[in-house]
């Protein structure tokens, strides 16, 4: 079976990786002159836009799937009008717009944050008496990693929080002093059929996802799978979700889904039986879903900026090095590592072990 992929970035190149094993083939879609998917399929070097490419694109492929969830709604449909385009662009819909999202949520009964769309300068003082302060203003589209978010903790933040972010359709979202962040990694087959992977609490820094750590029988994951399952059902949804919450108060409140593999399940290459990334190509390729089943204790450690000497941590047992082929540059997540022992002190020794050699950036 050949997979077209818009995209090539690391989430790609991990899909691909996952997938060669099982036979498939990947052609990627992207416009990327540095695109670290690249050398494991064809790359098609274009724009999201350029239909000559699209249908080249799909000429070649059996189904489509993406490892972003901006790819332009055009794009989607002219893919989905070809070959089956999993998810389907209602997912994507669903994950572009930070406010269609929280609608959604609150339209399927799953708690959230106070939030208003702000639209104009006055719109922001009325949002900010709808969430209290502090709030963060964000971005309704093209967001990550703390890109386009702004924390007001007060009126005298709001004209530079304006000036920055000011010319585009924007949310407001009260700040939660969470307990924890965590997300639910979700997947679902073409049939219906619906696994979780163990809930994972996930540390951030400055908006960068630092490490993931899945937890065995988290007090919420009952919860989290009830609400990740509302989503799924209602975006007839094929593939990886990931699904972020914060903890609050004993409870769950819905911060954003991605209609793809992420971040926080990376760990699940070494730690789980079968891979979101296995599991992924398994749901859009019909084929039966791998179990989500933890291998033991694991914790996924962010490169960001820099990675430590490939001889050193190459030297850690149990530490597991995978590198995107990105060219190093401040923020930037060019690897990562996931730790794995057969229990958590163990896990804790060697997760120590591998922080000494990393070069931290805030
Ligand atoms: P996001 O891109 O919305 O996932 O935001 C990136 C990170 O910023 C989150 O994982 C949180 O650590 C932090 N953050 C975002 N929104 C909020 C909020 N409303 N309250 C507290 N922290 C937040």
């Amino acid at each position: 079976m050949k997979i077209g992929i818009l995209g090539a970035g690391q989430l790609g190149r991990m899909l691909a990786l996952a997938g060669y094993p099982l036979g498939f083939e990947f052609t990627f879609l992207d416009p990327a002159t540095e695109a670290c998917a690249a050398p494991l399929g064809e790359h098609l070097h274009a724009g999201y836009l350029d239909e000559a490419a699209l249908q080249e694109f799909c000429g070649g492929i059996d189904l489509a799937t993406y490892e972003f969830e901006n790819v332009p709604q055009r794009t989607a449909e002219l893919v989905a009008a070809r070959v089956p385009l999993l998810p389907g662009p209602q997912a994507l819909t669903a994950g572009q717009d930070r406010l269609g999202e929280k609608q959604l949520f609150v339209d399927l009964g799953i708690p959230v944050p106070r939030f208003a769309a702000v639209d104009s300068r006055a719109g922001l003082e009325t949002a900010a008496a709808r969430t209290g302060l502090p709030a963060v203003l964000k971005t309704r589209r093209m967001g990550y990693d703390g890109k386009g978010q702004y924390v007001l903790r007060s009126v005298a933040d709001f004209d530079a929080a304006w000036a920055q972010l000011g010319n585009q359709p924007l949310i407001l979202e009260a700040f939660v002093p969470f307990e924890r962040e965590v997300s639910c990694l979700a997947v679902r087959a073409r049939d219906g059929a619906v696994r979780f992977y163990p809930l994972v609490e996930n540390v951030h820094r400055s908006g960068i996802l630092r490490t993931a750590r899945p937890r065995a029988a988290d007090p919420l994951q009952a919860l989290g799978e009830d609400y990740a399952r509302r989503v799924l059902q209602r975006l007839d949804y094929v593939g990886v979700l990931a699904f972020e919450f914060f903890v609050h108060g004993g409870g769950l409140l819905a911060n954003e889904i991605a209609p793809r593999v992420h971040n926080s399940g990376h760990w699940s290459i070494e730690g789980a039986e079968c891979s979101q990334f296995e599991n992924h190509l398994r749901a859009i390729a019909g084929l039966p879903l791998g179990s989500t089943a933890l291998r033991g204790e694991s914790v996924m450690v962010n490169f960001i900026g820099q990675a430590p000497a490939l001889e050193s941590v190459a030297a850690l047992e149990g530490v597991h090095v995978h590198l995107y082929g990105k060219e190093p540059k401040p923020q930037r997540k060019i690897g990562h590592a996931t730790v794995t022992a057969p229990d958590a002190a163990t896990l804790e020794r060697r997760l120590a072990a591998l922080q000494v050699l990393l070069v931290e950036e805030c």
